[in-house]
């Protein structure tokens, strides 16, 4: 069954000629009602898979395909009223560079329907309300305010305010947690809970951090150097990763751990790191403590079980691999995530 939103080999490059590869045949489908997390360090491309997702970065090749329709060839009048519709959404990471200062709450919430043109102002009113209401933002009192006189807890509802006053099927949250406190971080996090269970509503969140995601995520891929190194569903992928990068990911994650994911024992190095370029097969193996020569070919993702695949020519040997289904002892400090080179 396909999604409502499927990337298909999206690959994107930057720099001349595209000396600079940033994603790499990316496969994602999101479902309706679903909510999938894309996870990776900083620089892994989650960002700009978001914005290529959305029209806002052409692709080099690979398709984006919304409700069965392309939208990655979209250009010129086509696009435009594409992204007037609303329908795919996308709420930026960083609020302050985000939201015009100038333009106060209830104007920046409105500009996406004010820029559609065919919303009337009291129908515009009456859904910025709804927006602030929903992401429980007081809009009599918060309603005419700038940016810079607001808290930073509430300038990230805002931009959620803003990305679902538009009725999105799907949401793309870019990091929608990350400059939160606790409190605040669990009550956007129950929202887009909300919005899922309430509208149906598809949502992808791009973030760094794992325990958020475990709480509401269906599925998580995994993104590495730009490419999908595991995806599956999130207590699966959590509890049992099968690609060496999760389970280091997931090693430096204590609070994932604590919540039924992999414990407190180790992945034991057996290899030294490739004598090869890093441009040459596995995008991990200079980081990988299983690489062996085979891992000079870049592997594909394969199926691994029931909705999971890995990009892992070892990923059938894990149980050996793995002495405990824990993975502590893996965690950056020991020496055993190699840094990038
Ligand atoms: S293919 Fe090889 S280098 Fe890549 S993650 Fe698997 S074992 Fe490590």
């Amino acid at each position: 069954m396909s999604g409502l939103l499927e990337l298909s080999g999206l690959t994107v490059a930057f720099g001349r000629r595209g000396a600079r590869p940033v994603l790499d045949g990316v496969e994602l489908s999101v479902g309706e009602g679903e909510i999938v997390g894309v996870i990776g360090e900083t620089g892994s491309g989650k960002t700009t898979l978001a914005r290529t997702a959305v029209g806002l970065v052409p692709p080099r090749s690979g398709r984006v395909v919304f409700d069965g329709r392309e939208i990655s060839g979209l250009r010129g009048r086509a696009l435009r009223a594409f992204r007037r519709s609303g329908q795919l959404s996308y709420a930026f990471q960083d609020p302050l560079r985000a939201l015009d200062p100038e333009l106060t709450v209830r104007r920046a919430v409105a500009e996406p329907l004010t820029v559609a043109g065919d919303i009337g102002d009291t129908e515009i009113a009456a859904r910025v309300d709804e927006a602030l209401e929903t992401v429980g933002l007081d809009a009599a009192r918060l309603g005419d305010r700038l940016p810079g006189a607001i808290s930073g807890g509430q300038r990230q509802r805002v931009l959620l305010a803003r990305a679902i006053v538009t009725r999105p099927r799907v949401l793309i949250a870019d990091e929608p947690v990350s400059a939160l406190d606790a409190s605040n971080r669990n009550r956007v996090l129950r929202l887009l809970d909300r919005l899922r269970a309430e509208r149906g509503m598809a949502v992808v969140v791009i973030s760094h951090d794992l325990s958020s995601l475990a709480g509401i995520a269906d599925r998580v891929a995994v993104l590495y150097r730009g490419r999908v190194v595991e995806q599956g569903p999130v207590r699966e992928v959590f509890g049992r990763p099968l690609h060496p990068y999760t389970a280091l990911l997931i090693a430096s994650a204590p609070s994932v751990r604590a919540e039924g994911g992999p414990g407190a024992a180790a992945l034991r190095p057996s290899a030294e790191p490739p004598g090869w370029t890093a441009r040459e097969g596995c995008v991990f193996a200079h980081r990988c403590p299983f690489v062996t020569d085979a891992c000079r070919t870049a592997p594909a993702p394969a199926p691994v079980g029931r909705g999971r695949t890995a990009a892992c020519h070892r990923a059938p040997e894990w149980r050996e691999l793995i002495a405990d289904p824990v993975i502590a002892q893996g965690a950056p400090e020991t020496g055993l995530l190699k840094a990038a080179p």
